[in-house]
């Protein structure tokens, strides 16, 4: 049977990402199936018929974005609910939230959290791992039609995020099983993943251990690298290395790795990343939400100078609460021209690569995704200039990074597939899908016994 073809014809721009990172207006771009066949000038592509044709004008194409670290599952039955200044009673608050979630809540919030994550761009994501009804939570990734990095969460250490401690033996067991039975699922649309918890609650014999499960299955790793000041000194007393070369040590500091935060490392560390061809998702909302001093500790220009695979992220819902692509791309953008008094730091150009092509290969996908190009999966996002935040528009890289954000997303496709249309989801009522996940954050507040008062008075 021959595949369904479509084309977005005659849009404004198209923000190819190719290698020349050519844009090209007045452009028309033709899918055939689930991969894109043809990107050129609408009227070199006038002749070409499609058995749907979606009108690009007034549109700016790009390839849909990349987050690369994004616990899908939890949040969204609880954003918002924490005060700003929790500190270190955040996260074992989060996690007690999580434990006394339902199955079906799980499956509610994650549908809620693709939702949002596709409405505003984002094609593809990274879940590290804390899914816990993996199965059931399948249905929505099918449902959603995203692209999404599947894993299951291990660690062999008490940790004072009291998170389950498994046995090493066990740990590695889950990861093989999870990696075997999920990579390549719906139709290739889910990766899993090897998922070290963070090498602070990993044995050196478990990171090592998921890190080869992921090679021989021709995968790749995550985990947690936010280095606190406790595990500096600890492999500065143990080891007597910094936590890269701890890393690296344990085998685990290769091109088939993707580190999360990466927060807390010297220069020195951050070369050594890039020379072993590691990569990095930077999570910028995440971080200045949890002061974590970024600019200083987030060596986020280094990394790209010695020539580093950078891509970005947001962290869960409520540790960022922003999960807005663009929202971090323009972070990226602005936050190290603040913080080093320097405006050639990290170019609009530079900081959209990292939203989609550089966030690509920060997934080992670049192959596949990240750019619009003729043998690329169609995973594409249409953004409605006839906005005012569009206005005037002559450069469109720079309206992308400085003035637009999701609100502006028309349409996206992922893998051809359209999943929103003139912004709305087509797979999922969406006003009924936020009142289920309300009322499923209400009974799980009083179920776990999480509260916290608002400061001003709510009459
Ligand atoms: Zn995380």
């Amino acid at each position: 049977m021959a595949q369904q073809t479509l084309k977005i014809d005659n849009a404004r721009f198209v923000v190819t990402m190719d290698p020349q990172r050519r844009i090209i207006a007045d452009g028309s771009i033709v899918v055939s199936g689930n991969r894109i066949t043809q990107v050129g000038k609408a009227a070199e592509l006038a002749s070409v018929s499609a058995d749907t044709v979606i009108d690009g004008s007034g549109m700016v194409v790009t390839p849909g974005f990349i987050n690369g670290h994004m616990h899908i599952s939890y949040a969204h039955a609880v954003r918002g609910l924490f005060p700003d200044d929790l500190g270190s009673e955040y996260l074992p608050n989060v996690f007690r939230l999580q434990a006394a979630m339902t199955p079906e809540d799980e499956y509610a919030t994650s549908l809620l959290a693709i939702t949002e994550l596709l409405k505003y761009g984002t094609t593809t994501f990274i879940d590290p791992g804390t899914t816990t009804h993996l199965d059931l939570c399948m249905d929505a990734y099918r449902q959603a039609g995203c692209r999404i990095i599947v894993g299951w969460n291990v660690l062999d250490r008490p940790n004072p995020l009291n998170l389950p401690v498994s046995d090493t033996a066990d740990a590695i067991r889950a990861t093989e099983e999870t990696v075997s039975r999920y990579h390549g699922a719906l139709d290739g649309l889910v990766s899993a993943w090897a998922m070290p918890f963070s090498s602070e609650f990993c044995s050196a014999e478990l990171l090592s251990a998921t890190h080869a499960i992921a090679q021989s299955a021709g995968t790749r790793a995550t985990l947690h690298f936010n280095s606190g000041p406790r595990w500096i000194q600890h492999c500065r007393q143990e080891h007597g290395c910094t936590p890269t070369e701890y890393l690296d040590r344990c085998g685990v500091l290769t091109p088939g790795m993707t580190l999360a935060h990466c927060l807390g490392i010297q220069d020195d560390e951050a070369r050594l990343i890039a020379e072993r061809g590691a990569a990095v998702v930077m999570c910028p909302t995440a971080a200045i939400k949890g002061g974590a001093r970024m600019t200083q500790h987030g060596l986020l220009p280094e990394l790209l100078n010695y020539g580093a695979t950078v891509g970005l992220g947001t962290d869960a819902g409520n540790n960022s609460n922003l999960l807005e692509a663009l929202r971090s791309v323009y972070l990226a953008a602005v936050l190290y021209k603040d913080g080093r008094g320097d405006v050639g730091i990290i170019p609009a150009e530079t900081a959209l690569e990292l939203g989609t092509i550089g966030g690509a290969a920060a997934l080992g996908m670049d192959d596949i995704i990240g750019s619009v190009e003729p043998g690329k999966a169609a995973d594409l996002v249409l953004f409605d200039t006839r906005r005012s935040e569009w206005a005037a528009l002559h450069n469109p890289v720079n309206s992308l990074v400085y003035n637009a954000d999701g609100r502006s997303v028309h349409t996206v496709l992922v893998n051809g597939r359209v999943v929103v249309q003139d912004h709305r989801p087509l797979f999922v009522d969406e006003p009924e899908l936020v009142a289920e996940v309300q009322k499923r954050g209400d009974a799980l507040v009083q179920r776990a016994a999480v509260k916290f008062d608002s400061r001003w008075p709510v009459i």
